[in-house]
């Protein structure tokens, strides 16, 4: 019992014991950061680690905006997110203080002076504004308990404390206490403790995305749910076990702040579903914690502890992004874990789902696409219509893909975008046969299909020479502009492939057009907004057109998933059958909410989603038109050749 006060003694007052006793609690707390930081990291890292390339000025701008100035932290959440960014840019000042006080850890606590003058204040301007921001943030977390956060954490409030110490001791170290008296002494070991269980805490708990996150911000891609490109060697399947977990991947897991924000504006988990990006997450991180083998299978699996995830929730995903997108810490969701996980169970035949596999089905059997509507059903509208037949001597292949083929409105869709392309005086072309790109299959997760239809479409494209190809379906430019370009057959032909909303923005000083206000509501498609990143061509085509857009509450790269992706368009849907509230009424909802006609689209998908949900929302009063119709009903009389399109 007297070796405690004896031991306190000798630390305040004898500078030896004081330095042997810091040293050594110094060199513990480091050793246990660094065995935990390894455990929960290197032990799993997978060599080589291949480290993507790509700009790292771009790169290191973003780890400025999104960590260093909290951008995405406050977008998101902004009352909370401030009260945040407080304590992110409060260490960030207080960085030469904790150098300056554990330095006096090993110089001698004799050393000790006050801060210096200037540094002192902004110090401690910053420690209140940090005791501000945790206040506010464990109110938040401890009172108000926000669903998304989840249960209560004994970790997050024993963080909340050792900040809060810190912060108090800092201020009365500064100015109250006399230095060296012995209650300054007191006060310095608190502070100094404080640290070093920090330093022991953080890698055990979500705040180690205070050491990860700028490393996950640094390497997620500019736009959302990437598809990585399955290894060379022959046994990548897709994503099975937890050894197969790339390096970001692992990254990703245990950088997750538990925020909740993906799951808060996931549209499958909105609606009701299973679904939650962050227990994916969450699942992985235990799951590569506890040793766990394979990662997803049934649910009955997941009952029995075999797996961690079940597929239920992977296949209820949209692949909408909106949970990269919103993810403060930069991990990747959807291509990098949801989609890879559906590819690893669809090639080892675990797959339960009855609808994709049928899904599957019709679109192995011949002609190729997802609904299994003849080639005789394209030809005729292509002959019809008067299409030209791409030869090699055109300049731009128009892609149709499977929405403007064979919906009726896409076919609308396809008449008035040839009416742009002849406006414009474009040399162009369709093929004579079009089977799906196979982007159905790969979200679906069957990357063989996918692999047999992109190849059969490489063949086709070389044979014919094409150099460019414009397409209205933003999820078929991103297979031709991303997903196929990791087929080195392919990459090798060097074509450009934009949107259509991007040719018809750069047209635009040549079509002749004839402006009538107009005013429609935009929905930006996922796969442009997010996957793409172009929000703004749309709404420059459809001024120019003099229409004006009333924003619904998710516009832009936060819009709202119509809920086609994924391959949900073709797969049916449970929800329907039990008539629950399904993702498209969700979006659609929003957009009736802004009062306009006419909702304006760039997808063949979204209109086939708004309409369903029009007609349950017994709305036939708001017609749905795409960016080409808009524009070629604008066009002047003699300028491309078909019927004038009308909008209210
Ligand atoms: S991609 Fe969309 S649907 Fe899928 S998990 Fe993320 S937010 Fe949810
Ligand atoms: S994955 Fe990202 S958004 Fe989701 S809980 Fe974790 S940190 Fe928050």
């Amino acid at each position: 019992m007297v070796l405690i006060p004896a031991l306190l003694g000798a630390v305040l007052f004898s500078d030896v014991a004081q330095r042997v006793v810091f040293l050594t609690l110094t060199g513990v707390s480091l050793w246990l950061f660094c065995r935990t930081l390894n455990q929960r990291l290197f032990s799993h890292f997978p060599k080589p680690w291949n480290i993507p390339t790509g700009p790292v000025g771009k790169r290191l701008w973003r780890i400025f905006v999104e960590v260093a100035l909290q951008s995405r932290v406050v977008r998101d959440r902004p009352v909370a997110g401030i009260f945040h960014a407080l304590v992110v840019w409060g260490f960030a000042a207080f960085a030469w203080v904790s150098l300056r006080h554990l330095s006096l850890g090993i110089r001698g606590l004799e050393h000790a002076d006050n801060a210096p003058g200037f540094y002192g204040v902004f110090a401690a301007v910053w420690a209140i504004a940090v005791l501000l921001g945790m206040i506010a943030l464990s109110f938040r977390r401890f009172v108000l308990r926000p669903k998304a956060l989840g249960a209560l954490s004994a970790t997050s409030g024993l963080v909340a404390i050792l900040i809060s110490l810190l912060m108090v001791t800092y201020l009365l170290g500064w100015k109250t206490f006399p230095v060296p008296s012995t209650a300054w002494k007191i006060n310095w070991w608190v502070h100094t403790l404080s640290f070093l269980a920090l330093l022991v805490v953080i890698p055990r708990s979500k705040h180690l995305h205070l050491v990860l996150a700028p490393f996950a911000v640094f390497f997620r891609p500019e736009t959302t749910s990437r598809v990585r490109a399955l290894r060379e060697d022959g046994e990548d399947l897709g994503l099975v076990r937890f050894k197969e977990l790339s390096w970001k991947d692992v990254l990703d897991v245990n950088a997750c702040v538990e925020c909740g924000r993906c799951t808060e504006f996931c549209p499958a988990n909105q609606i009701g579903g299973s679904l939650s990006p962050k227990e994916i997450i969450l699942d992985m991180q235990r799951g590569l914690l506890h040793g766990g083998d394979v990662i997803a299978g049934t649910s009955a699996e997941k009952d029995a502890g075999s797996v961690c995830i079940q597929e239920q929730d992977l296949f209820q995903c949209l692949s909408c992004g909106a949970c990269e997108y919103v993810c403060p810490v930069g991990i990747e969701h959807v291509g990098r874990k949801i989609l890879d996980l559906r590819r690893g169970l669809v090639s080892e035949g675990r797959v339960s789902n009855d609808k994709v596999v049928t899904l599957f089905t019709t679109m192995e059997r011949a002609p190729h696409n997802p609904w299994g509507i003849t080639q005789d059903t394209r030809k005729k509208f292509i002959e019809g219509k008067q299409f030209p037949i791409f030869d090699g001597k055109q300049e731009w292949l128009f892609w149709l893909g499977c929405g403007l083929n064979f919906d009726p409105h896409g076919q609308d869709v396809a008449f008035a975008m040839k009416r742009i392309l002849d406006s414009a005086s474009l040399s162009w072309g369709v093929l004579s046969r079009e089977s799906c790109c196979g982007e159905p299959a790969r979200r679906g997760g069957n990357e063989y299909l996918y692999l047999q239809l992109a190849e059969e479409l490489t063949k086709t494209l070389a044979q014919n020479g094409v150099k460019k190809i414009v397409s209205c379906c933003p999820h078929c430019t991103t297979m031709l502009d991303k997903d196929y370009r990791q087929i080195n057959s392919y990459a090798a032909l060097g074509i450009r492939v934009v949107h259509h909303s991007e040719l018809i923005e750069g047209l635009l000083p040549k079509l002749r057009l004839e402006p009538s206000p107009g005013s429609v509501t935009y929905h930006d498609p996922c796969y442009l907004a997010r996957g793409r990143g172009i929000t703004q061509a749309p709404r420059q085509i459809l001024h120019s057109c003099g229409v004006s857009v009333t924003e619904t509450r998710h516009h832009g790269q936060n819009t709202f998933c119509c809920g086609a992706g994924g391959a949900q368009l073709f797969i049916t849907d449970d929800r329907r059958e039990q008539s629950a509230e399904r993702v498209n009424q969700k979006r659609f909802s929003q957009i009736a909410e802004t009062g306009a006609s006419t909702v304006a689209v760039a997808c063949p998908y979204c209109p086939i989603m708004l309409r369903d949900a029009a007609v349950h929302a017994k709305r036939d009063d708001i017609a749905i038109l795409d960016l080409a119709e808009i524009v070629a009903s604008r066009l002047k009389k003699g300028s491309g050749n078909g019927k004038p399109e009308t909008i209210a």
